[in-house]
């Protein structure tokens, strides 16, 4: 893909990162109501860069870029799962996405990997990509957890103390990546969040809904029913979600029809 061409995607997906908004959304923890982001979000990948990963392009600010959406130029899917609750399927869902090959994004509260420190490694030696999900899941708006608005400072100490303790556990760090606890994000939480380095927060096209406790049979149903090219498909690891035992049927699902599955990064190549 052209220089041109890449920029002119990229300010395509700007002009849709739009106005402030405040989503109160399905990410996992208990919220009702929630609805999924839908914002037809593009990138394309820098050119003449050279790396063993896809290089996204710097997010040019001041706010962080909300990803909801791949390239749809290829009939491809990204896994992302939460984990920010108990150990649940975190296990099981690593043996899946290893046996298949799929390679998958987990955002990744600091309290979480603090207590399950063995597969946060797990999860980086077998190539997933991890995002930051703050250290305690407090909503950066307020929107989800009516404990108020969360200054600069505030959401960039919690992102800050995750960040430094996955490193250190892990070596590699999250950035550009965060994922809003509840998905709740506005015009300042957006500003904080570039100015310490997090370019792209990570939503998603396809929620699951096992957060809300519906049956492995409608998680499968409701993945194939509404998977497209490009999609990001939001799965849960606890155990109150019923995502880790469907999850071998979507990727089957989904192969039969004709997806493949692809990395955050890789999503985002034309
Ligand atoms: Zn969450």
């Amino acid at each position: 893909m052209s220089r041109a061409i890449a920029l002119a995607a990229l300010a395509a997906l700007l002009l849709t990162a739009g106005p402030a908004r405040a989503t109160s959304s399905a990410d996992g923890e208990a919220l009702a109501g929630g609805r999924q982001e839908r914002a037809p979000a593009r990138l394309a990948p820098a050119a003449g860069v050279a790396a063993p990963l896809p290089q996204l392009p710097d997010a040019p600010g001041p706010r962080s870029v909300t990803l909801s959406h791949g390239s749809t130029s290829r009939q491809v899917v990204h896994m992302s799962f939460d984990a920010g609750a108990d150990r649940g399927y975190a296990e099981a869902i690593l043996d899946t996405l290893q046996a298949e090959g799929v390679p998958a994004s987990f955002g990744m509260t600091g309290q979480w990997a603090q207590a399950n420190p063995d597969l946060v490694q797990r999860m980086v030696a077998e190539g997933h990509q991890l995002i930051n999900h703050t250290w305690e899941h407090r909503s950066w708006t307020g929107l989800s957890d009516h404990r108020g608005h969360q200054t600069a400072a505030q959401i960039q100490d919690t992102l800050d103390r995750t960040d430094a303790f996955l490193v250190d556990l892990t070596g590699q760090s999250t950035k550009p990546f965060v994922r809003p606890p509840y998905g709740d994000y506005d015009n300042a939480a957006l500003e904080a969040t570039y100015a310490d380095g997090y370019g792209y927060s990570v939503m998603w096209t396809v929620d699951s809904w096992g957060w809300r406790g519906i049956p492995a049979t409608q998680i499968i149903e409701r993945c194939l029913r509404l998977a497209e090219p490009g999609a990001i498909i939001l799965m849960h690891v606890g155990v109150e979600s019923r995502d880790g035992p469907a999850l071998q049927s979507v990727i089957n699902g989904l192969r039969d029809r004709g997806y493949g599955f692809v990395s955050l990064r890789d999503l985002f190549e034309s």
